[in-house]
């Protein structure tokens, strides 16, 4: 049942193949080796992000190699150490993780679990003095975010998540002609993100435990996004509203909600995010232009428009973008440019969204 849910993601998140030709593009494009040794990345959970998007992609990494795994099912850790020639010094399960320590092949640990893990390991990986990756959403709430950044701090290690669309190009024109008022001052905003969940009713994505919520943790994170980095602001308010059309599959998690956020520059700023409803958009109008992107959160191939003209950008492999940058920060001891602070910032707006649906009134945000 698990392959279902993949399979839908899939579907939905992928709008086409990585071609021969966008592979070749996005070797061009993406990070140039930076002097030193390639570093270890040791991915924890091998499930269909690690499979299917993070091991293909540090194939083609330029800073950084897939060194190492962490995973609970022995039939996975052979058939990976196979396909990958990972060493078995550089396989750990759960029980045995901390001793990662002691293990100079690996730099850099990528949690990529169910989110209600991901603190626990992202903490366990920095006091083992590795530098953390952990995947988006940060966290089941703020406070939980704020624990992890901390944590890192005090281990002197550097902590990144997963927002591959940092390193996207048409993401970054968005940011672009958002930011730098291309046409004028963004005034008004619309965005969704959602696919239709018809995976195993038993999944940890539709327990509240493990996941933290539904379809707004888990798309609607990156709709979120979507405003604030047009924007380049924080939004200080939102007020939310749900619908719920099969309450017997979405028992514990939220299906479809919908939000206004109060940003500071007074732009008009409404998202969605569902687990039952293919969405995948960003729309925005600013006072001399337009500008969208259709699909504009997934990996599959991001596309758009700027006054209605297409614009004609490619696509890349954006996890080896995005891990190569964060190979390179590690190299350079610098900041990533999508460190844990961003990914507080998205969940304290989450946060806020699930007290407005509360209150049935504006919240503020953080
Ligand atoms: P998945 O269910 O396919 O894999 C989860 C992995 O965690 C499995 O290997 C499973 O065995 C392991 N695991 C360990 N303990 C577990 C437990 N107690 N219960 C359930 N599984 C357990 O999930 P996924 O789609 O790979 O998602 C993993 C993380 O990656 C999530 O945080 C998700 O939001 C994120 N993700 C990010 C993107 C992206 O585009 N950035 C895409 C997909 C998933």
């Amino acid at each position: 049942m698990k392959s279902s849910i993949n399979t839908n993601r899939r579907d939905f998140i992928r709008t086409g193949s990585l071609s021969a030709a966008v592979l070749l593009l996005s070797s061009k494009l993406s990070a140039l080796a930076v002097p030193g040794k390639k570093l270890g990345v040791a991915l924890v959970g091998l499930g269909g992000y690690s499979s299917g998007q993070l091991a293909p992609a540090l194939q083609h990494t330029n800073n950084c190699y897939l060194a190492g795994i962490v995973t609970g099912t022995p039939a996975k850790a052979t058939e990976w150490a196979h396909k990958y020639n990972i060493a078995p010094k550089n396989i750990y399960n759960y029980q045995n993780f901390d001793a990662i320590a002691g293990n100079k092949d690996i730099d850099i640990v990528y949690v990529v679990l169910p989110v209600s893990m991901h603190k626990e390991y992202t903490i366990r990986a920095a006091r083992a003095g590795k530098h953390v990756i952990c995947e988006k959403p940060m966290a089941l709430n703020a406070a939980d975010c704020r624990e992890m950044i901390a944590a890192c701090k005090k281990a002197n290690r550097l902590l990144s998540i997963g927002y591959r669309l940092h390193f996207e190009p048409h993401t970054q024109e968005v940011m672009r002609l958002g930011q730098k008022h291309v046409f004028g001052k963004v005034t008004k905003i619309d965005t969704g993100n959602g696919f239709v969940y018809n995976g195993d009713p038993n999944a940890w994505r539709l327990k509240k435990a493990l996941s933290g919520g539904g379809g707004l943790m888990d798309m609607g994170i990156y709709a979120i996004q979507g405003s604030r980095y047009t924007l380049g602001q924080e939004p200080v308010a939102v007020k939310a509203t749900q619908q719920k059309t099969r309450p017997d599959f979405f028992k514990e998690v939220d299906e479809t909600i919908f939000w206004e956020l109060k940003f500071p520059g007074g732009a008009k700023v409404t998202g969605k995010s569902s687990y039952n409803d293919n969405w995948g958009y960003l729309n925005v109008e600013a006072e001399k232009g337009k500008f969208a992107l259709e699909p504009a959160y997934g990996y599959g191939g991001l596309d758009g428009t700027i006054n209605g003209k297409p614009m004609k950008i490619p696509n890349i492999i954006q996890q080896a973008a995005q891990m190569d940058d964060f190979a390179i920060c590690v190299k350079l001891n610098k900041q990533s440019r999508v460190p844990g602070e961003e990914g507080l910032k998205d969940m304290k707006v989450v946060d806020a969204i699930y007290r407005s649906l509360d209150s049935g009134k504006w919240e503020s945000v953080g």
